[in-house]
């Protein structure tokens, strides 16, 4: 077991974010694989250090779920790169929502298949295949009036990590230039819905 008792969100990626927003009521932090600390500084896209053993990655969320055709919309906007996704039963990772509300501070996650919040079991540099899943806290999402594009958008954030992106914050003066940074209300704000140019060469270098 990984332990997942980590900082809180507020703890982590903060020198990134404006006062403007930071004095905003919540920030809702798109998290993920809360145990892998952020790259400091970073300005240009960092790796979990773990990845799938093909570069044809299979995943599943089932049409009777609310979050199923964002699953696959947040999928269709990481293709053209070389890690193909593809919808499967026989899948990687599986994509679903749960209704946890502001229990937690998370839209997103990304972690070990049928657990609250623990980090995706990695073996020798790779993901155990079925033994992951992103899910949106699709309540919160709810509440905070998430259009589906933001929906599509933190899905497709979570997907990034799923492939083996960790977060990205942003430019040297702190704005969100990638997918992968970490907080939604501040992606939206710069109209990111889907991989960045960064977020394409850190998936492209990973497969
Ligand atoms: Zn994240």
């Amino acid at each position: 077991m990984i332990d997942t008792q980590v900082a809180p969100p507020t703890l982590v990626c903060m020198k990134a974010v404006s006062k403007k927003i930071a004095s905003a009521i919540m920030i809702i932090m798109t998290l993920s694989l809360m145990s892998f600390p952020c790259a400091p500084q970073a300005n240009a896209y960092s790796t979990l250090g773990c990845v799938w053993d093909t570069k044809n990655i299979k995943y599943y969320s089932p049409s009777p779920l609310s979050s199923s055709p964002v699953w696959a919309n947040a999928a269709g906007r990481w293709s053209g790169l070389d890690p193909k996704l593809a919808s499967s039963s026989s899948y990687h990772f599986y994509g679903t929502n749960e209704n946890r509300g502001n229990t937690v501070s998370w839209s997103g996650v990304t972690r070990k298949k049928g657990t609250t919040q623990s980090v995706p079991e990695c073996s020798n540099g790779k993901w155990k295949k079925g033994g992951m899943e992103v899910v949106l806290n699709w309540s919160l999402m709810s509440s905070l009036n998430y259009t589906t594009q933001q929906r599509q958008g933190v899905a497709a954030h979570e997907i990034g990590h799923a492939l083996g992106l960790a977060h990205n914050t942003g430019t040297t003066t702190g704005e969100p230039n990638a997918l992968m940074y970490p907080y939604d209300a501040r992606r939206f704000d710069w109209g990111i819905f889907g991989p960045k140019k960064d977020d394409k060469n850190g998936a492209n270098a990973l497969y």
